[in-house]
């Protein structure tokens, strides 16, 4: 497997030196073709997200491949403006001159997908590649495994072989990549590996983007509307069971209404699957064994048994099921859980949603002060001063007012997380820029030579220049 991983880095290395990567016609081609490759597969990534995740098809259209399709639409339709030389205004003293900006490619990259949306967070980042012009290599999560033999079968197929490829497999083969002097590496999964791709990037003094994950607060008041916030919480939460890097973790909601809205987002767990959500088409799984042992663990300890009870976790306000043989946990809200339980040590990644009733504002914002600045917050509240209070006071990738998930959906919106959630962002323009090198170039006739006027050496001339300069500030 390492000569394999050898030979195709070789062969990415000559793809890109051969310049085939760098004119826009050879982008567009490769931004058309990646969107073919998605409708005409529509079927088999669906297929492939059902037997990984079991995902519902409409949420494998909804937050994989209709994003895919809009990012490449995107970054397609802006390409000419992106790589359009940007004049810059030089300095007086250096005139007459001229200088720009222009966006090259950076040169081969690497990126590796985490599991929970296998395809989006592979070809999301290999079309922000391949709009900057850059070749890449995709290295999918082994434990989506459907999706990464698809993609490891559709993507010579369709893109351009010299310049992409597909290495699958694991931890292993993963190192072995990261030994190799890639131009860029873009990493999305947890913070742990985070820090094992960074390490191996020092060796190479190659430039990281890390999208990573943490606890995504969100705060809810008595000026929300409840219903409403009940919903788009629950939304949020239990897409793909719970297991999306910017769903909701846990949930700040002013006494008075805390317990309400853990029953109104109950209610609206019932609006979307049912009585019994295990037999609802519309609800996914866990991933694996390891993951499903690790959720069940942070849940009540008698859930399954006892509705209520003093517990650290928590008192059970809907969910709490397991089925172990099917990788099934019920949407589980939690209410009362307490700041020091288990379930709010490490990011959940998964369908259990503690709610903790605060005071007010000021402590919401003091408890995610207190804690690693998370890759997405979420705010309900109709009140001015509070929305304000979150923007400036607290930090994280993205804030949503109303909307979780949302600013993912947009090519306009870099997408990133900040501290302990990532490092860079990409989407649209961003992500172009993410995946380019932007090289100053700056131009000055050779006549009039007037830089003579600071030559060595220096004399009364260079001194009243100075003199003019210091006087300029
Ligand atoms: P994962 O297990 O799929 O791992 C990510 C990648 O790292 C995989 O390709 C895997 O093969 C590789 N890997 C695993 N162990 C390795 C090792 N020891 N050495 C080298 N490579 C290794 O994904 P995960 O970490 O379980 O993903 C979950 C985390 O990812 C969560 O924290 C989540 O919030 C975060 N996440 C972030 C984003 C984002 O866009 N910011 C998106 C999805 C997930």
């Amino acid at each position: 497997m390492t000569v394999d991983i050898e030979t195709t880095f070789a062969r990415l290395k000559a793809g890109y030196a051969s310049g085939r990567t760098r004119p826009p016609a050879w982008r567009r081609r490769q931004l058309d073709a990646l969107r073919r490759m998605v409708r005409e597969h529509r079927d088999d990534f669906v297929r492939a997200a059902a037997s990984d995740l079991g995902k519902p098809a409409e949420e494998t259209m909804l937050t994989e491949l209709m994003l895919v399709s809009s990012e490449a639409r995107f970054v397609r339709d802006h390409l000419h403006a992106w790589t359009r030389r940007r004049p810059k205004v030089m300095p007086w003293m250096l005139q007459p001159a001229m200088g720009w900006t222009v966006a090259e490619p950076k040169g081969v990259l690497l990126i590796i997908a985490p599991w929970n949306y296998p395809t989006l967070l592979a070809l999301e980042p290999l079309t922000d590649a391949l709009a900057a012009g850059d070749a890449a290599c995709v290295k999918p999560s082994e434990l989506a495994p459907a999706t990464s033999r698809l993609l490891a079968a559709l993507i010579p197929e369709y893109l351009d072989p010299d310049a992409v490829a597909v290495i699958e497999g694991g931890p292993d083969e993963t190192g072995a990549l990261l030994r190799l002097p890639f131009d860029h590496i873009f990493y999305t999964g947890g913070g742990k590996v985070g820090k094992v791709v960074m390490r191996a990037a020092a060796e190479h003094l190659t430039p990281v983007t890390l999208e990573l994950g943490g606890k995504s607060p969100c705060f809810v008041d008595a000026t929300a509307d409840l219903v409403v916030a009940a919903r788009r919480i629950a939304w949020g939460k239990f897409t793909n069971a719970g297991q999306t890097c910017v769903a909701p973790d846990y949930v700040l909601a002013t006494s008075d209404v805390a317990e309400a809205l853990a029953k109104r987002i109950g209610v609206a767990v019932t609006e979307f699957y049912g009585d019994d959500p295990q037999r609802s088409p519309d609800y996914g799984r866990i991933i694996n064994d390891r993951h499903f042992g690790r959720l069940c663990a942070l849940l009540p300890e008698h859930a399954s048994s006892s509705p209520s009870g003093p517990d650290p976790a928590g008192r059970l306000v809907c969910g709490g099921t397991i089925d172990r043989g099917d990788r099934y946990i019920a949407p589980t809200v939690l209410y009362g859980t307490d700041p020091d339980a288990p379930v709010m040590g490490e990011e959940i990644f998964g369908p259990i949603l503690p709610v903790i009733p605060v005071r007010d504002a000021d402590e919401a914002i003091a408890f995610v002060n207190g804690r690693p600045r998370p890759l997405a917050a979420y705010v309900f509240s109709r009140d001015r001063a509070t929305r304000l209070a979150f923007e400036r006071r607290t930090s994280s990738g993205a804030l949503g007012f109303g909307l979780p998930l949302g600013h993912l959906m947009s090519s306009r919106l870099p997408f990133g997380g900040v501290g302990a959630s990532g490092i860079g962002a990409y989407h649209g323009e961003v992500g172009f820029l993410t995946f380019s090198h932007v090289k100053t170039v700056t131009v000055k006739p050779s006549f009039p030579d007037t830089l003579r006027l600071v030559y060595p050496p220096f004399d009364a001339m260079t001194r009243r220049v100075i003199d003019v300069l210091r006087r300029l500030g």
